[in-house]
């Protein structure tokens, strides 16, 4: 994914042999190539310049213990900063409300939002042992409404019918109510996207969560958008106040570089990877075996 960057550290890593300590010298040309392999896999600078930072504050100085080498400590360095920007430990759901929980899924159009939907509704139900109602609030394409309906069928979770020319406030209040006489644990509100950021996009979404006051609002984001994945995140978060992420595609030939620049644009975690278009293809995300794949 991030074009093997142990690869890339071999060489300059020899150079690092032999010496009981990390220096200053002997890890610039390291941390070049860190840099040149993150750029090229389109984290986004702020991002890098942070990381590139901490890890070279870590890695000076840094005492080379028992039988690891210089290079192998660097690495370790590296690996372990990467974990720490990417939030440390799995983020787990938060669902420690009274129910039904609201979950509010926000996004650009195509980004995964209402695969994702159904993914988590499925998830939900196994894994948790949860009752979940599907609600879409995408009014504006009702393509999308059947492919929650179509999920919902699926997955055995519950779905609720929107009624013609019902407004996203209305259906969200309406499908509450519902929720609550009919005892369900999770609500899971898809939303409509558009293609691009759209002011009128925002002021509905934003709308619905004042009226939701969702437990979890999860900001959705394809993996495969690379850097552009930083401008749509900060968007949704100057609007809306984010629980978490969903990163999408990453069975794609995806960068994973947007792993980095979205958690250090929003400050929140990735909570879950969207690892295939089948409904199974939904995973907690795993900080720490992202750096591994990372590093390679
Ligand atoms: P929305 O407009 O945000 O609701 O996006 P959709 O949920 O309709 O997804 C857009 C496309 O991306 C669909 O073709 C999905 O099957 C596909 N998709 C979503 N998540 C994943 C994923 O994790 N992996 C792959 N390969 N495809 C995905």
């Amino acid at each position: 994914m991030f074009n093997n960057l142990t690869e890339r550290l071999s060489g300059v890593i020899k150079t690092l042999r032999g010496e009981a300590r990390l220096t200053e010298s002997n890890i610039q040309e390291a941390l070049r190539e860190v840099r040149i392999a993150l750029i090229e896999a389109d984290v986004a600078l702020p991002a890098i310049k942070v990381f590139i930072e901490q890890v070279k504050q870590r890695a000076i100085g840094h005492e080379v213990l028992g039988k690891l080498s210089p290079g192998q400590a660097f690495i370790g360095v590296v690996h372990e900063e990467l974990m720490a920007i990417m939030g440390g430990d799995k983020a787990d759901i938060n669902l420690n409300v009274a129910p039904p929980a609201v979950i509010l899924m926000a996004g650009l159009q195509g980004a995964g939002k209402t695969t994702s939907s159904g993914k988590l509704a499925k998830w939900l139900m196994e894994q948790k042992k949860k009752k979940v109602l599907l609600v879409s609030c995408d009014i504006y394409r009702p393509a999308a409404i059947e492919q929650l309906a179509l999920l919902a069928e699926q997955t055995g979770a519950d779905f609720f019918p929107v009624k013609t020319g019902q407004q996203p406030a209305e259906i969200s209040t309406a499908a509450l109510d519902f929720a609550r006489k009919h005892h369900h644990d999770v609500v899971i509100v898809d939303t409509a996207g558009r293609l691009g950021i759209d002011e009128a996009m925002m002021q509905e979404i934003s709308q619905l969560e004042q009226l939701l006051n969702p437990v979890e609002t999860l900001f959705v984001v394809d993996a495969m958008q690379g850097q552009d994945a930083v401008n749509t995140a900060r968007a949704f978060a100057e609007v809306l106040p984010l629980t978490g992420v969903i990163l999408t595609k990453l069975d794609g030939d995806a960068r994973g570089g947007a792993a980095l620049s979205v958690r250090h644009i929003t400050g929140k975690p990735i909570k879950f990877a969207g690892v295939a278009e089948k409904l199974t293809g939904l995973e907690p995300f795993y900080p720490d075996r992202m750096a591994s794949r990372i590093l390679g």
